[in-house]
């Protein structure tokens, strides 16, 4: 073992942060490496103890889908090639969702818009939304750049987080600008609302360095939530050929934010996205469910079927909060 490593590691146990030189060095390692395993596991070990074995789940909901001008090279909406049709999801639709995702647990629900939306129906939806769904469910914004006097709008119909990020790459990948990005998470804080943030959206092509320097923005901003996203290869997207990072990749990256952010008081959740077993044995907390509880179907009990599957009951592909309950259970989350 590397007594650097070692050193590093055991500090990080008692207790002292990482530096953002420690964290480009143990980025660099190789995934596959005893080291990396033991910085996962020393993540975990710390994680746990910190937050007292607590394991979260949050929902999303898309309610708003149009193709976007802001043309990130890795997004399924990029207005440049996708091929979807603009929607919005009803408000009682969106009620409705919000009560599956209550009933399955969820700490919180993301209203998630597109980059460029009509605010005011935006906000009319979180008011009239917030009034109608259980109290103890957290509504929570994912909307494009906005004003300070947005966020505090926001704030006033019941919002009480939001998801935003100055991303990887950010004005090289995407068409939106690293300082506006950072203005919007300085505006929502201003207004007082709690920012979620994640370093995404990560791939192989990723360096230490950029890795670091994007993850230390969260860490020099009060956020509630860190944690890393790994990027999805979308057919036809300019960075499609690039592929997708390994779990064990992503568990190393939630593992040098979960030491990198040791001593920030604020920050409640360190999440893994996509959602994985890998990821909350590397100091993750949270993840994410994309639908809420599931409804029984009569089918359970058809005994036709060659064997019972969940498919039959769980109507949907997608991760469910069951799913999420499932998880965070079997990786001995105590409190969920
Ligand atoms: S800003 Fe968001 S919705 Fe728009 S292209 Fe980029 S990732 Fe997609």
């Amino acid at each position: 073992m590397n007594r650097q490593i070692e050193e590093i590691l055991i500090n990080a146990k008692y207790g002292r942060a990482i530096t953002k030189e420690e964290a480009v060095f143990l980025l660099s390692l190789d995934e596959n490496s005893l080291e990396a395993a033991l910085l996962r596991s020393t993540a975990n070990t710390v994680s746990r103890e910190r937050f007292h074995n607590n394991g979260y789940h949050f929902g999303q909901i898309g309610v708003a889908m149009s193709s976007c001008t802001a043309n990130c090279s890795f997004c399924f909406y990029a207005d440049a090639y996708t091929q979807i049709e603009p929607s919005t999801v009803s408000v009682d639709e969106t009620i409705s969702r919000c009560e599956r995702f209550a009933v399955g647990g969820s700490q919180g629900v993301y209203l998630i818009s597109m980059h460029h939306m009509d605010f005011d129906w935006y906000l009319n939806l979180c008011a009239t939304v917030r009034k109608r769904i259980p109290d103890n469910l957290e509504l929570l914004a994912n909307v494009g750049d906005i004003s300070l006097q947005q966020w505090r709008e926001l704030k006033a119909a019941g919002i009480t987080g939001a998801y935003h990020a100055s991303r990887i790459r950010e004005g090289i990948d995407t068409r939106l600008k690293p300082k506006q990005r950072i203005k919007t998470i300085e505006n929502m804080l201003e207004a007082g609302i709690d920012w979620y943030n994640l370093c995404e959206p990560v791939g192989p092509e990723h360096s230490p360095e950029e890795l670091a320097e994007q993850i230390w923005i969260g860490v020099e901003m009060p956020c509630v939530q860190h944690g890393a996203l790994q990027r999805f290869p979308v057919p036809g997207s300019p960075l499609y050929s690039k592929g997708m990072i390994s779990l064990q990749r992503l568990g190393q990256i939630v593992a040098v934010i979960a030491l990198a952010t040791l001593n920030k008081k604020e920050m409640k959740y360190i999440s893994v996205m996509l959602s994985s077993h890998v990821g909350l044995f590397s100091g993750a907390n949270v993840i994410y469910s994309e639908t809420g509880e599931p409804l029984i179907s009569n089918k359970a009990n058809d005994n036709s079927a060659a064997g019972f599957t969940s498919a039959q009951w769980r109507q949907s592909n997608e991760i469910t909060t069951y799913d999420c309950r499932q998880m965070l259970t079997s990786a001995g989350f105590s409190n969920i």
